[in-house]
């Protein structure tokens, strides 16, 4: 699905485009190449890679793949997409850890597929990521230039990416925010409000205007008023509206 000549979605659930596991898969085109955010669950797989070559074409060319976070459905699909692609895999040293061991523990799909959440047949399949990076340090992929923001609250291994790109400030987040000032807070061992009232400030004040969430709606302009909403509510000593709660961003 275009968006704009250099946004492309190219996996999600709530968009009809790719698995009911899968977050949003954005893909970014800038001249030097295809930066996929996110990898999906694995599960939509064949849907992900249809919708890639429409819109690029049959061989899509060079890219890369940077994941936000270890959930499987942000990061289950990374191995089969980066090798069917030719494609590196980026994650913080927080993430590509998990990803590397094919930990199914470690990224909740252990107690996700107790729960019910995700079926049985949902795999984390062990992958290198080869570039590596923690909070502060920026990246350059496929022709972006992005800077990497740990904030912890939804997941201890969170990471946003603040880039400029067609005269836009643009922030990947994750499971971290979402449009409407929803924040990812979740019933796991590492999701905390803490963790939201220590890092959210991190992302306050940088005039985002496109603000590109792993689930639901996303935006491009006013991407900063989402942030500061939940960031409004922090200040103030509340909890912000939070995810899985009764509605349906999930
Ligand atoms: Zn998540």
């Amino acid at each position: 699905m275009r968006v704009t000549s250099w946004l492309y979605l190219v996996g999600s659930r709530q968009f009809g485009l790719s698995s009911p596991y899968d977050c949003h898969i954005y893909a970014l085109r800038s001249a030097a190449g295809i930066l996929l955010i996110d990898a999906g669950s694995g599960l939509g797989h064949d849907a992900v890679m249809a919708n890639l070559r429409a819109e690029f074409g049959p061989a899509p060319g060079p890219g890369a793949i940077l994941l936000t976070h270890r959930h499987p459905d942000h990061m289950c699909g990374a191995a089969r997409l980066s090798r069917e692609l030719g494609w590196p895999v980026a994650a913080s040293v927080h993430t590509a850890p998990v990803l590397l061991a094919g930990d199914e523990d470690a990224c909740d799909l252990t107690e996700a597929k107790a729960n019910g959440g995700y079926p049985p047949e949902l795999r984390l399949e062990a992958w290198a990521a080869e570039r590596t990076f923690d909070d502060g340090e920026t990246v350059e992929l496929a022709g972006f230039q992005l800077r990497a923001i740990r904030v912890r609250g939804h997941s201890n291994d969170s990471f946003a990416y603040l880039f400029a790109y067609d005269g836009r400030r643009c922030l990947v987040s994750g499971d971290i925010v979402f449009y409407g000032g929803v924040v990812g807070m979740i019933n796991t061992p590492d999701s905390s409000l803490r963790g939201y009232r220590e890092d959210l400030p991190k992302v306050a004040g940088l005039g985002v205007d496109v603000l590109l969430p792993g689930h639901g709606l996303f935006t491009m302009s006013g991407g900063q008023r989402h942030i500061d909403a939940a960031r409004r509510e922090l200040d103030k000593g509340f909890v912000p509206r939070c995810i899985g709660q009764g509605d349906l961003i999930f």
